[in-house]
């Protein structure tokens, strides 16, 4: 039973069952808007995650998921959908308070997790093969087979609709899946095993985890029993993880940082400019991996975008998640250190602040929304990712200059274009480096769209059907016929 909205403490989701800390271990999370206490939440250690991994490896070859019919399997997952959506609210509610996001954007965790569930749900029974012509005397086939067990690393910033971005594929392909829940927002995402539960999930084929990454996170992608690891979060943990997995070689998805740029030529709308930036980097108090960190603007328009830009961070509404604001706080008091030190340390740089640039004086965890300009694209403000809502402006004169800026750090997720210029927008398109590009609407896009990024932003692809491939690993079969 897990009922932590009445009796305070989150457990783990452990082979079909709610388990509490090895040794009662507990930590408290926090509501960042109010800088109080909110739940325990209850902490695997060594022994917790012997037993998923245990029981994930007997679920698997037991047959649990792999072996189930295929239209089964996609009915089980749309009964989990259905289940999600029963849980929403309450889910909601208490991902709005552990994480600070707002309530409506909490709600859209919930919904996109379900519609992950019922996308891929619905590709279990289309995982095909191909035939492969060898000639009159043999018969040569290809299998997609699942890895076995995945292991999946979730950050805070999205935990339940990233959680369920990689198991539902996972599952679609007949995986067992341990989660390893992020530290500061880990409660919500325990609802999802609730979700899990409730729609009869094979015991074993997925568990849920609470833990440090460190210590938890660590073991479980070193583990010898892991067949597949699925990363989301910074650049420094997917790096060790790599490292953790080339001695078990073991196939390792990374989905990674971003310092993503726009690109706005003289003819743009500025009006889709501006409402593709309050949701591009003030969605989520900018915590959004593909974040409009950076925008870069034709010179004849900069001024003027700077100006509008500053006017929509002074107007937005600010105020607990709960409250449904346009702005709410980041995820904790570490957070808004890190990104007030990297403002402040462009404004003795001597960037110009058009808004904000430093923390707001209230209760919570609350970064003004902040407008830069004139910012040096070679200046760490530029260059790192800051992951809160800061957006960085920067003048261009031509296309060339305005690529090569776009394409000028380490990363690599996406990249927008705002023009009326059809041919353009192409043309600038296939020049981007970045896994995705918007032309006209910052996020446009959705779970049917590939996702992922080159360079530091990781490699593989989540979401779309494109995303199924990385769960499965291709078979040849070759058969003689001559007797
Ligand atoms: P993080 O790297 O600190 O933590 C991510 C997860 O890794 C957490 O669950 C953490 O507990 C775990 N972890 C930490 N050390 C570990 C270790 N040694 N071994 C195994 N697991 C370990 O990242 P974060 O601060 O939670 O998230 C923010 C980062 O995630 C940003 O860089 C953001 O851009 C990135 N992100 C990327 C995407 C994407 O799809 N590309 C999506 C969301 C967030």
């Amino acid at each position: 039973m897990n009922d932590f909205a009445n009796d305070g403490l989150a457990r783990n989701f452990l082979a079909g069952s709610w388990a509490e800390g090895d040794s009662g271990a507990v930590v408290s999370i926090e509501d960042p808007g109010l800088e109080e206490h909110l739940v325990d939440c209850a902490q695997a250690g060594e022994d917790s995650l012997s037993r998923a991994v245990d029981a994930a490896r007997v679920s698997f070859d037991r047959g649990d998921l792999a072996d189930m019919n295929p239209h089964a399997r996609g009915q089980l997952m749309q009964r989990i959908a259905l289940e999600i959506r029963a849980i929403a609210d309450e889910g909601a509610n208490l991902l709005c308070r552990e994480s600070g996001k707002s309530l409506s954007a909490a709600h859209d965790e919930f919904e996109e997790a379900a519609q992950y569930f019922e996308y891929y749900g619905g590709m279990a029974d289309k995982i095909e093969g191909k035939s492969i012509p060898l000639g009159p005397d043999y018969a040569d086939y290809t299998e997609f087979e699942p890895f076995g067990v995945s292991a999946q690393i979730v950050p805070w910033n999205f935990p339940v609709s990233i959680a369920a971005r990689s198991l539902a594929p996972s599952m679609a392909a007949g995986n067992s899946t341990i989660i390893k829940s992020p530290e500061l927002d880990p409660v919500a995402l325990a609802m999802l095993g609730l979700a899990l539960e409730r729609a009869d999930v094979p015991a074993g084929s997925v568990s849920i985890l609470n833990g440090i990454g460190a210590d938890l996170g660590a073991r479980l992608v070193a583990s010898s029993e892991v067949d597949q690891i699925v990363f989301t979060g910074s650049v420094p943990t997917g790096q060790a993880i790599l490292r953790a997995a080339a001695d078990t070689v073991t196939p390792a998805l990374m989905e990674l940082g971003g310092k993503s740029a726009a690109v706005v030529f003289e003819d743009a709308n500025l009006d889709t400019v501006i409402s593709s930036l309050q949701n591009g980097i003030f969605y989520n108090a900018g915590q959004v991996c593909s974040a409009m960190a950076r925008v870069l603007v034709h010179r004849s328009i900069y001024e003027d975008a700077v100006e509008r830009a500053a006017a929509l961070a002074n107007g937005l509404s600010i105020g607990h998640g709960l409250d449904d604001p346009d702005h709410t706080p980041v995820v904790s008091a570490l957070q808004l250190s890190r990104v007030e030190e990297l403002a402040s340390t462009a404004r003795h740089d001597g960037v110009r602040v058009a808004s904000g640039g430093a923390r707001l004086d209230r209760r919570g965890y609350f970064m003004a929304p902040t407008i830069l300009a004139d910012v040096d694209p070679a200046s760490r403000v530029a260059q790192e990712e800051i992951f809160g809502p800061v957006a960085c402006f920067t003048p261009f004169d031509t296309e060339a200059e305005a690529v090569a800026l776009a394409n000028g750090t380490e990363f690599g997720l996406v990249a927008g274009i705002f023009t009326r210029d059809l041919a353009r927008s192409h043309r600038v398109a296939r020049k981007l480096r970045a896994g995705q590009v918007f032309v006209n609407e910052w996020f446009a896009g959705g779970i049917s769209t590939p996702f992922g990024g080159v360079g530091k932003s990781g490699f593989g692809r989540e979401k779309g059907l494109e995303a199924l491939f990385n769960y499965v690993r291709t078979k040849n079969i070759a058969i003689s016929l001559k007797g």
